[in-house]
């Protein structure tokens, strides 16, 4: 994401400030497995890649040595930065250019708040926004996909198209009729209930990592932005799941 904001033009702390974006530098996942003593527990998946040791990779020894759960995580024996996330500090100093982490990031961002700094900022850099309902999509002789049909619109001719309809696949599985491919017996997870909740302590230091609690039946995402955290429970039908 860095990457692509850096490619667009974008600044990133202005990204930030316009976007009520935090830092995720990893995943806290708490409970997913439990000491011999049944004490839950928790350990960090980080965005860093943990270095070679003599060109080759540690985990596995790393794992071997650690038999029964009861040492240091993987990433805490290997990464720096797991001490930075415990400490809830973020993966920027103050002060430094954009983009100049210490370790690898991403971002929660208000999906709202970005899609308007988008189409503000397209405005100065002389793209056209279309607002409109894809309701067909036209293919030409050759089978490829020369217009999507808009419902106010009309026919809107195109050279290059990217479907971003999301599960809908108006373009790729409904006109192009390309199958969709489910990994429902290794991914056994198809609901997930989202809620924003406020933080518990308002003004508090914020986590720079998603907490990933495994429950009895599924798990629970805890994602934190700045104004507001957002909470989802995912589970699966058919799983001991039930709405309740
Ligand atoms: C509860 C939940 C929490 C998530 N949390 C995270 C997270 O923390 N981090 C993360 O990286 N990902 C997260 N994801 C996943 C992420 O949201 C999706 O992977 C991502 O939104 C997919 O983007 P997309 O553009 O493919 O589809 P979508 O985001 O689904 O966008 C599809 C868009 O197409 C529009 N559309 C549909 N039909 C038409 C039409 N006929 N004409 C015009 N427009 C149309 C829709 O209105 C919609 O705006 C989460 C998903 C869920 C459900």
């Amino acid at each position: 994401m860095g990457w692509t904001l850096d490619l667009a033009g974008l600044d990133e702390n202005d990204f930030i400030r316009s976007c009520d974006v935090t830092f995720k530098a990893a995943v806290k996942f708490i409970d997913w497995d439990r000491n011999d003593d049944g004490t839950p527990l928790s350990y960090y998946h980080p965005f860093s890649i943990p270095p070679y040791l003599n060109g080759y990779a540690p985990a596995y020894h790393c794992h071997r040595r650690h038999e029964g759960g009861g040492g240091r995580s993987f990433a805490h024996s290997m990464l720096g930065s797991c001490a930075v996330l415990d400490a809830l500090k973020s993966p920027r100093k103050p002060g430094v250019q954009s983009l100049d982490g210490l370790f690898p990031y991403a971002y929660y961002v208000n999906a709202g708040l970005f899609a308007g700094y988008l189409r503000e900022y397209r405005k100065t850099i002389g793209i056209t926004h279309v607002l409109d309902d894809v309701v067909g999509v036209n293919r030409d002789g050759r089978g490829f996909v020369s217009s999507p049909a808009l419902e106010r619109g009309g026919d809107h001719p195109v050279e290059f198209v990217i479907d971003c309809s999301g599960f809908r696949s108006l373009i790729l599985h409904q006109a192009l009729e390309e199958p969709f491919v489910s990994f429902q017996e290794s991914l056994p997870c198809d609901r997930a209930i989202p809620m924003p909740i406020d933080h518990p302590e308002p003004g508090g230091k914020l986590p720079p990592f998603t907490t990933s609690t495994g429950l009895s039946a599924g798990w629970s995402w805890n994602v934190a932005l700045c104004s507001r955290s957002g909470a989802i429970c995912m589970c699966c039908s058919g799983r001991n799941f039930s709405p309740a």
